[in-house]
């Protein structure tokens, strides 16, 4: 049997195609019309006015934090359930990032604890989707309003979904995306920042491109980064766009054709297959073991690999990592539900290009393993 690898792209539609337009009529880098095909029709896709292609997705949440002028000590809340690309420009800037947990069904921050953490210093909430379900945002966007802050959303994860039958990505003052390779659609590494607001939308353009002025090129105002997205990826990214809406079943169909595969299983939580606002789009296929089964999820994850299954951590707490810890940041903070997830959840494979008989192995690897460790 072969290795099942925890994600494998599908590259089924004119990527080939729009490839070879770049190559015959040379135009490579981000001058090319395909980024600016790409940035009109991602936006409209997500009911947005602006989109503005960059780099990659930590990139996008760069460019969102700085444009909104997020600085010294101003506060940001946000899930300390993330990547660290969320914070690792608020940390630059000086300014301090404000930890909830998460809940323990949906995985998201749990946005009942926001309002606690509210000071005169908040400038912003920082919302991220995570794995396949929305946050809930209506209470994010009333305490938004009521006090005045910004909203950055990252909508990595939710390339193609839905809350309460809005698009992911229309709730920010700014959202990003990113297109790696395990996302709903792909540009190998890329990303974008779409806005309804012209103004944070030109700030964007010109953080991405290294703050040139139109009038005096190279006299600059500001700092802004080299975050330009290539003619090249762009063009995978038209192509991937034209069959987002196949993506979504299919990313539907490979989670619950899972569920189906692990209800009856013990000692393991499932994704939800949906809540009041969304159906999951199982961005990946997570699980949590139960602590009852006293393994962790680097043990079970090492037991799968020794069977030929792919699979990845989930993420772990911002306010344990090492590099802010050394810092003497966040020492004492505890979030019991994200510390849970950090230790006892990963994923299984579940790309877009995962094939039925694939899903079938991992699942029933999954199970074997399982009773292998059974107490
Ligand atoms: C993938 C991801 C990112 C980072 O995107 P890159 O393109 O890898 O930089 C940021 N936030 C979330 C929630 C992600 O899933």
């Amino acid at each position: 049997m072969n290795f099942v690898p925890v994600n494998t792209p599908l590259l089924s539609g004119n990527e080939k195609k729009y490839l070879n337009e770049c190559i015959e009529t040379g135009w490579i880098s981000s001058e090319g019309s395909f980024v600016k095909q790409l940035e009109e029709k991602f936006a409209e896709t997500v009911g947005r006015k602006y989109g503005i292609a960059v780099a990659n997705g930590t990139a996008a949440i760069d460019i969102a934090v700085e444009a909104l002028e997020i600085g010294k000590d101003d506060e940001v809340i946000m899930p300390t359930f993330t990547i660290i690309s969320c914070i690792t420009q608020i940390i630059r800037n000086g300014a301090k990032p404000v930890f909830v947990d998460s809940d323990a069904n949906t995985w998201n921050m749990n946005v009942s604890q926001i309002e606690a953490k509210i000071t005169p210093k908040t400038k912003a909430i920082m919302v991220v989707h995570i794995y396949g379900l929305p946050v809930d945002m209506n209470p994010v966007v009333d305490l938004a309003k009521k006090y005045n802050l910004k909203i950055i959303e990252d909508a990595s994860e939710m390339i193609g979904q839905t809350y309460n039958g809005k698009p992911c990505g229309s709730f920010g003052d700014i959202s990003t995306f990113s297109f790696y390779p395990n996302k709903h659609i792909t540009t190998g590494e890329g990303g974008i920042v779409v806005t309804n607001n012209a103004e944070l939308a030109e700030k964007c353009r010109s953080l991405r491109n290294l703050c040139f002025k139109p009038e005096k090129r190279f006299v600059h105002e500001h700092l802004g980064w080299n975050y330009r997205m290539t003619n090249l990826q762009a063009a995978l990214g038209v192509a991937q766009l034209e069959n987002i809406e196949k993506h979504i079943i299919r990313k539907r169909e490979i989670g619950n054709l899972y569920n189906s595969l692990l209800k009856n299983v013990p000692n393991i939580q499932l994704p939800l297959q949906k809540t009041d606002f969304s159906e999951n789009i199982y961005w990946v296929y997570g699980i949590v073991l139960d602590k009852k089964l006293n393994v962790n999820a680097e043990f079970m994850m090492k037991k799968l690999a020794d069977e030929k299954i792919g699979t990845r951590p989930f993420f772990y707490p911002m306010h344990k990592q090492p590099v802010f810890n050394n810092r003497g940041m966040f020492l004492n903070e505890h979030y019991p539900i994200a510390e849970n997830m950090g230790d006892f959840g990963f994923y299984l494979p579940s790309g877009l290009g995962i094939t039925d008989s694939e899903i079938e192995i991992s699942a029933q690897k999954l199970i074997n393993t399982l009773q292998t460790v059974k107490s």
